[in-house]
């Protein structure tokens, strides 16, 4: 199949709805030039119900790759024909690449991002901790098995809707020691490592945790990121956490993840997070 365009510039894109506020053309592009590729990359906003036809045309024009976000890593998933086993586990894809014999690979790159951000990045430490996740949505759920894989001494799952978190503490028990539990069941426990999954950010909201989960040297990190400090971030500073960050370093690792899966090369993230960072606030 000819993978390039008329101009013999690979073409990559990010699908969404919606999809105007997506950092991902920005990335990618910082990504492409720093690494001395020649791509193209942009979004495209899908219509609900359109993914499947609307990523059929990206590829069968020559599009290389895709990046998925809301509402559509389930159709994503879906449509690849070749699923790599994270994205399996995970049930969801964020990323589809174009392979020369015309199957399309799926995988899901957020999770190692998380790792690699609290890991490499903040230099925060997930092995032997106790971990507290807050949510069980599509985030959490594509986190949990690159979490296990660092061996947490526990991992605890609360959320709102208490069935779908001991859904998934059931789906990853083979992994590792996980639970799933309401907020109210947390009060009396504490934790080393708390990271925020849940969307409640997005509406200024934050999930209704008790008092005096945080341990000495409790690390806080939300997945959401913005360019001043979420409620949850602005909370764990004020019950005296270590350590507090925001999801920024995980979508530019996920990122970085997704390239090196298309073009075979690792770009630099630091660069570019110090980049989205400073075009956020400014
Ligand atoms: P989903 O819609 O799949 O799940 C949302 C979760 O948030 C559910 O568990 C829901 O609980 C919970 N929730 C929503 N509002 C509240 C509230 N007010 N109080 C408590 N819990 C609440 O969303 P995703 O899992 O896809 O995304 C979650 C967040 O992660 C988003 O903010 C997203 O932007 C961010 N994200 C960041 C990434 C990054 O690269 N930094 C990558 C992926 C996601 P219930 O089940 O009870 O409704």
């Amino acid at each position: 199949m000819e993978q390039t365009n008329s101009i013999g510039i690979d073409r990559y894109a990010v699908f969404g709805n919606p999809i105007k506020h997506s950092r991902s053309p920005q990335i990618h592009t910082a990504f492409a030039a720093q690494t001395g590729q020649r791509l193209s990359y942009r979004t495209q906003l899908v219509e609900l119900g359109g993914f499947a036809s609307a990523a059929r045309e990206f590829f069968d024009g020559g599009g290389k790759g895709l990046n998925i976000t809301v509402p559509f890593k389930l159709d994503a998933f879906a449509f690849a024909t070749e699923l790599s086993g994270r994205a399996k586990r995970a049930g969801a894809v964020n990323t589809l690449a174009a392979q020369g014999d015309g199957s399309i690979y799926g995988d899901n790159t957020d999770g190692v991002g998380l790792v690699r951000d609290i890991e490499q990045n903040l230099a925060w430490e997930i092995a032997g901790k106790r971990l507290l996740l807050l949510g069980a949505g599509g985030a959490v759920r594509g986190i949990l098995e690159p979490l296990l894989k660092r061996h947490p001494a526990l991992v605890v799952v609360a959320n709102r809707s208490v069935d779908k978190a001991q859904q998934l503490a059931r789906e990853f028990a083979d992994l590792g020691e996980v639970r799933g539990c309401s907020y109210e069941a947390l009060v009396g426990n504490r934790y080393d490592l708390l990271i925020n999954g849940t969307s409640a950010g997005l509406r200024g909201e934050m999930p209704p945790l008790p008092e005096d989960i945080i341990g000495d040297g409790c690390c806080c990190y939300d997945l959401t990121y913005g360019a001043a400090p979420t409620p949850f971030m602005r909370w764990a500073a004020s019950e005296a956490a270590w350590a507090v960050a925001d999801g920024l370093g995980m979508l530019v690792e996920q990122a970085a993840e997704s390239f090196c899966i298309w073009r075979g090369v690792r770009p630099a993230t630091r660069p570019v997070i110090e980049m989205l960072r400073a075009s956020l606030v400014g």
